[in-house]
């Protein structure tokens, strides 16, 4: 898709740092980290949401869930690592093509909501 970022990143036309790439997805690191380890699976193929995907998406996404595991050393998950898909407004989701966060490298908490913050 013309105008989206990563699909920029996927066909080149924005250099980015792959630690990972193949027919399915890159795998880079996010910008605004918010865990010691942050990176991004993103799909080779363009959708917002997981309610868009075709059949094919569907297969390439169970792919790329199986393969995640198998970067461990590269994405330094041995300690535990959580994914993160979020989809539409509420889940504060601000890149419209589909990507997992993988988040690692440290204890986490967890307070999507900010509740804590708030109390
Ligand atoms: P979302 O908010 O859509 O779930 O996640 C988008 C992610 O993309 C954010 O965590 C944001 O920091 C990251 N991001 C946005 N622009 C760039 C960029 O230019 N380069 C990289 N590496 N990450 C980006
Ligand atoms: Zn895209």
């Amino acid at each position: 898709m013309e105008d989206c970022l990563f699909c920029k990143f996927i066909n080149g036309a924005i250099p980015v740092d792959k630690l990972y790439e193949d027919d399915d997805f890159i795998v880079i690191r996010d910008i605004n980290p918010q865990c010691k380890n942050h990176f991004l699976a993103i799909t080779k193929s363009h959708f917002k949401l997981l309610a868009d995907m075709t059949e094919c998406d569907a297969l390439a996404l169970a792919r790329i869930l199986k393969k995640i595991p198998a970067l461990c050393d590269k994405l330094e998950l041995k300690n535990g690592y959580r994914l993160v898909i979020n989809q539409g407004d509420d889940a504060g989701q601000t890149v419209p093509h589909l990507h997992i966060h993988v988040l690692s490298g440290e204890k986490m908490g967890w307070d999507p909501a900010g509740r804590k913050e708030r109390n």
